[in-house]
């Protein structure tokens, strides 16, 4: 036997292939963890901090303690549109064509969800009632960006850490909603519809089903069991609500999933206790992260149906709200995607998913 046996798996809702190659598997040291570095500079122009709510364009939405007035102090999250927004809203969505090229107006909104009033705290440090309060935040814009029935599709994500792409350290989401539905979803919409038309249920559904009460075995010849594969072993935590796992074929050592128990198409379905629920489970595995790797750089989003307000009933997402499943992605950024992934879409993770989720697991927080 080889020492270790590279493994090609494909992942049944993006249909994308990786490499798991697990000869340079070994568990994380839990290094110290590392702060970002900051100059006193930019510190103090930041302008996501309590008090300086005049450096920021006025505010959309926040929750405040009772009473205050609005782009002053007092608030608790607070929700204002990026100052370099990849899009605007504009009165008009303008279709052009440049020879080949087709071109639009950018119609759309960009906003930036600050997560706290404090500069030096992350998100998952936060107390869970303020982690809480942060969700509900998303969940408010997240409805009411769905009120314009000029955007199709709303995504949330997070960038912690430069690496990542936070080019500022005080802690805060971003809220992007565009006029077009990103291919990234879109292939994952029509993977799941057919999985759905086949009669085979929603793809996600069948996943958890698989994590908890399916049990994967090869047989020899006189019946005996060759290989049980134990799915169970990918589940990084469980609550009333949420899973959160690390996927089959995923691309990154520590890439994990966040879905609710039960089936919802949209983040916008959940109701007060499920969203405290997420806080708590999101606090849980990022708090693992931190541990366990040292404060990583990382980035996740939510994964919800498109608007559903707008999007026909028939045709290609006719069956939407029982084939598509929302979740929540986190990529820890422990990897670089090199020439390989960038130009085949294949990606190699160097760390087998089993091994990675018994990391996490292991991984004691005190809650
Ligand atoms: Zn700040
Ligand atoms: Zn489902
Ligand atoms: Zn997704």
């Amino acid at each position: 036997m080889p020492e270790f046996n590279p493994e090609l798996r494909k992942d049944p809702i993006s249909g994308r292939w990786v490499i798991i190659s697990s000869a340079r598997a070994q568990r994380p040291e839990a290094p110290e963890p590392r702060r970002e570095e900051e100059t006193p500079e930019a510190r103090a122009r930041c302008p996501f901090c309590y008090g300086r709510e005049d450096q920021t364009p006025p505010e959309i939405f926040t929750i405040r303690i009772n009473g205050e007035s609005a782009n002053s102090p007092g608030w608790l999250t607070r929700v204002v549109p990026n100052k370099f927004p990849a899009f605007g809203i504009f009165p008009e969505i303008s279709l052009r064509r440049v020879g080949m090229f087709q071109m639009a107006t950018g119609y759309g909104a960009h906003e930036v969800a600050i997560e706290s009033p404090e500069h030096d705290v992350y998100l998952e440090q936060q107390p869970l009632s303020q982690i809480a309060r942060i969700v509900d935040t998303w969940w408010e814009r997240h409805v009411d960006l769905e009120r314009d029935r000029k955007l199709k599709y709303v995504l949330l994500f997070k960038n912690h850490g430069k690496a990542a792409g936070a080019s500022l350290t005080h802690p805060h989401g971003q809220i992007i909603a565009t006029t077009v539905i990103p291919d990234v979803l879109k292939s994952k919409l029509l993977n799941a519809k057919e999985h759905f038309v086949n009669g085979e249920g929603c793809i996600w559904c069948r996943q958890i089903e698989q994590l908890f009460y399916y049990e994967n075995k090869i047989y020899n010849p006189d019946g005996s069991v060759l290989v049980a594969i134990q799915q169970r072993d990918r589940v990084v935590a469980e609550n009333a609500k949420f899973v959160a796992y690390i996927p089959f074929a995923a691309r990154m050592p520590y890439e994990i999933h966040i879905l609710p128990k039960l089936h919802q198409y949209s983040f916008i379905q959940t109701s007060p206790e499920e969203r405290l629920e997420l806080a708590k489970m999101l606090k849980l595995v990022l708090m693992k992260i931190y541990k366990l790797l040292g404060n990583p750089p990382y980035n996740f989003y939510i994964h919800s149906a498109p608007n559903l307000n707008i999007t026909p009933r028939t045709g290609d997402y006719g069956t939407i709200r029982e084939d598509f499943h929302w979740h929540i992605e986190i990529l820890v950024r422990t990897t670089i995607w090199a020439g390989f992934e960038q130009g085949s879409g294949i990606y190699i993770n160097p760390l087998n998913p089993t091994d990675a989720a018994r990391y996490l697991a292991e991984t004691e927080i005190d809650q």
